[in-house]
């Protein structure tokens, strides 16, 4: 019997703790006597958060592992009191170099230190524990949000967080819950899209499905909900610029997730690295104090972003020395820096409280905050790894088998004339700049930063290659990226195939280094396109990207196109069986894709974003709608009913809408809910996301869905900047039906 279970038994059996063999402060309950015992240094300690790196002493570059400096890590937890660390030294560890880590800390915190106060270890294992070899790594949620399948991103997010857990890290930085409204922003595929009600409802199933209880009754990590707030608007689209957003903007269409992931119990919150406003939010009370705390009545710990104390001097220019920046961070509610080299925030927070400028009962509220996730998590019964819970190998094919399901069921059939499925025998022409490179399968955060480190990556993962040339009854002739730039030998390939199967994309990039200029599909994936398309053989295109690159050029000379978002290990399984037609396609867009560079209007605009005296009054003519997915099924929607004609504004909304499969394959669609208002008191959208569902049915099925909806979805945010519910008329559409009623 493991360690940690050994202890739960002996607690069961001893009751409330007397008698149990821990030191007394690990069972100690009361975290507030525990503050209180603690001297300056120790709190502004437990605020500190380190990178692994500033104690390690060489670099987990490939060929190598990261080393941890004991002297260093001793230095850190022991003398300077420091409360977290975080990260790896730039590549991932096996498993064994988690376990031994995380025990390695955990134990110097508590047997060396006065007061033996467990470390909270954080990770981002944002696409599964993309930092851990062997883990299972899953679609980026981008792909997860296409499927529309809640039970999906929870099973995701549970075997994240067991996997995670069982390793030793305890503290999870996801998930994304920023609304992707930028379509140029380098975090878009780590967003659930582009809908405010779609990002609250995947975010709040992610994290009650990582906080749920482990098999010790405590929940299995903590979860962040990141970025607070209005990250994922810089109106430059480039990481980390400017966004102006509106008080009404924000309420309406970036604050809800938070609202979702506060009553799903959110423990963490992460800070959003750039300003908005003019005001970097670092620094900002009205959003880390008022909003976050008073209003929304977050009582977790507020974690800063990397560095971004000293960016208010740096980047932001808000402060002049790192000092102040620390003191407005301080006072403006963040509990816990990422510092995350050295320890330039405890000296200056400690000299801070000393000059009497910060008080002491504002570090202990703080101090109070992160104590309590910690014990929350039950770290101060046992912060051990706890190898056990997700290594068993029929555990482990469990989890694989859940990421290529995922991987599948966000396979989005953007295009098909009719080419698909294909039986994808004799001769094939497999091109483009991801037809065997790993990384673009994954995109960023898999097992470096930037993902883009082949050598980095496990040597038996199958290419879109591997797996078409493993068919059978298929050639397959491979048009090196390089070569595929030579236009006469792309011809000879492409005049002696059956189908040319085009796999585009972007290399991963995140944050900073994924800033592009323009969201153009670049010039030489065009022209591979042409080239092929030219010869007149069937043209498949498969998309791996970050974020929906143009593609207007070439859409109208390729037969099919299948966007693949970034699925994974699974993916070029996933890709193919889709092509042939073993996998039916049910992926639905989470964002609008866009035609044109210059037109980035999401789906939920205004009616005066369709205001234009060409295209028939209709400017708004993106590349393809929200929602938008093709099956080799068709589905019928009818009977879209409302249980009355006319609502009070107590009552709730019955919705009804009968579903049938009326091809001749099994297929999922996934039925999405809108609601009209027709007049308001400030512009309303033309439709607003309320509910969705995914449906699995069999040829000639039916299923009656039903939805409950509450006032409050109708609400916006009204004139005097709160929400409002105004009675008149609505509808409610569901693919191309629409029902109409009253509210009084
Ligand atoms: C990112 C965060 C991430 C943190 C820790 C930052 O650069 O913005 O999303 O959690 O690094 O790795």
């Amino acid at each position: 019997m493991r360690v940690r279970a050994l202890l739960l038994a002996l607690f069961l059996l001893v009751g409330t703790g007397f008698g149990l063999a821990v030191p007394e402060v690990h069972a100690q309950d009361d975290v507030r006597a525990l503050v209180e015992r603690m001297t300056l240094e120790e709190k502004v300690g437990q605020m500190t958060q380190l990178t692994i790196q500033a104690v390690s002493s060489v670099r987990g570059v490939p060929g190598t592992s990261q080393v941890v400096s004991d002297s260093l890590l001793r230095k850190a937890l022991v003398e300077r009191h420091v409360g977290s660390l975080l990260n790896v030294y730039d590549k991932a560890l096996t498993r064994d170099e988690w376990v031994d880590l995380t025990d390695r800390v955990q134990s110097i915190a508590r047997n060396e230190t006065r007061l033996g106060i467990p470390v909270l270890y954080g990770i981002d294992a944002v696409h599964g524990n993309n930092y851990m070899y062997g883990a299972t790594i899953f679609p980026q949620n981008i792909g997860i949000a296409a499927t529309w399948n809640l039970d999906l991103v929870r099973e995701a997010s549970r075997i994240t967080a067991q996997e995670t857990r069982d390793a030793g890290m305890n503290w999870n930085f996801a998930p994304v819950l920023d609304v992707a409204r930028t379509p140029l922003w380098s975090r878009f595929f780590e967003t659930f899209g582009e809908d405010v009600f779609a990002v609250g409802a995947y975010g709040r199933a992610s994290i009650e499905a990582m906080q749920q209880p482990g098999p010790d009754g405590y929940p299995l990590l903590a979860a962040t909900g990141k970025h607070f707030l209005g990250y994922s608007a810089p109106i430059s689209g480039k990481d980390r610029t400017p966004a102006w957003i509106p008080e009404r903007q924000l309420r309406e269409l970036f604050l809800p997730p938070f609202h979702e992931a506060m009553d799903g119990g959110l423990l963490t919150v992460m800070v959003n690295s750039s300003e908005i406003n003019g005001i970097p939010v670092h620094s900002d009370p009205e959003m880390l104090t008022d909003l976050l705390r008073t209003e929304l009545g977050f009582e977790g710990l507020a974690v800063t972003d990397w560095e971004d104390i000293g960016k208010l001097v740096s980047l932001h220019s808000v402060a002049a020395t790192y000092k102040e920046a620390v003191y407005m961070s301080v006072l403006a509610g963040i509990d816990m820096a990422m510092v995350p080299y050295d320890y330039t925030f405890t000296d200056a927070l400690i000299e801070l409280v000393r000059e009497g400028r910060i008080s002491e009962a504002r570090i202990d509220e703080s101090v109070y905050r992160i104590l309590s996730v910690k014990q929350r998590l039950g770290l101060m019964a046992n912060p051990q790894s706890e190898p056990t819970m997700a290594g068993d190998p029929e555990t482990r094919a469990a989890s694989q088998a859940a990421s290529l399901d995922a991987a599948r069921q966000s396979m989005t059939l953007l295009k098909n004339n009719g080419v698909l499925p294909a039986p994808l025998t004799g001769n094939i022409l497999l091109a483009g700049p991801a037809a065997e490179y790993i990384p673009m399968m994954y995109g960023s955060w898999t097992y470096t930063w930037q993902g883009n480190d082949v050598a980095a990556y496990p040597d038996d993962i199958p290419t879109l290659h591997d797996v078409l040339a493993a068919r059978d009854s298929a050639t397959v002739t491979l048009a090196p990226w390089g070569a595929s730039h030579e236009a006469d030998r792309l011809r000879a390939w492409a005049y002696g195939s059956d189908v040319a199967v085009l796999a585009l994309g972007e290399v991963p990039s995140v944050e900073k280094p994924g800033d592009i200029e323009d969201l153009e599909l670049p010039a030489d994936q065009i022209d591979l396109v042409r080239t092929v398309a030219e010869t007149g053989v069937p043209v498949v295109v498969v998309l791996f990207q970050n974020r929906p690159r143009i593609i207007r050029q070439i859409e109208p000379m390729v037969d099919a196109i299948v966007l693949a978002y970034l699925p994974g290990p699974f993916g070029a399984q996933a890709v193919v069986e889709t092509l042939d037609g073993t996998w039916n396609p049910g992926g639905h867009l989470p964002f609008t894709y866009p035609r044109f560079s210059g037109s980035l209007v999401p789906y939920d605009h205004k009616n005066s974003d369709r205001n234009d005296v060409f295209n028939a009054w209709n400017a708004f003519q993106p590349q393809y709608p929200f929602g938008h997915g093709l099956s080799y099924t068709t589905f019928d929607y009818t009977d879209l009913e409302v249980d009355a004609q006319a609502y009070n504004r107590t009552g709730t909304i019955k919705v009804g809408v009968t579903i049938t499969n009326t091809g001749t394959r099994a297929g999922r669609d996934a039925a999405l809910l809108f609601v009209r208002d027709h007049v308001a008191s400030v512009t309303p959208a033309v439709r607003r996301l309320k509910a969705f569902e995914s449906v699995h049915l069999e040829p000639g099925e039916r299923r009656r869905l039903n939805w409950t909806l509450d006032p409050s979805a109708l609400s916006f945010i009204g004139r005097d900047l709160t929400p409002v519910v105004e009675p008149g008329v609505f509808s409610i559409h569901v693919e191309d039906l629409e029902v109409q009623f009253e509210l009084e």
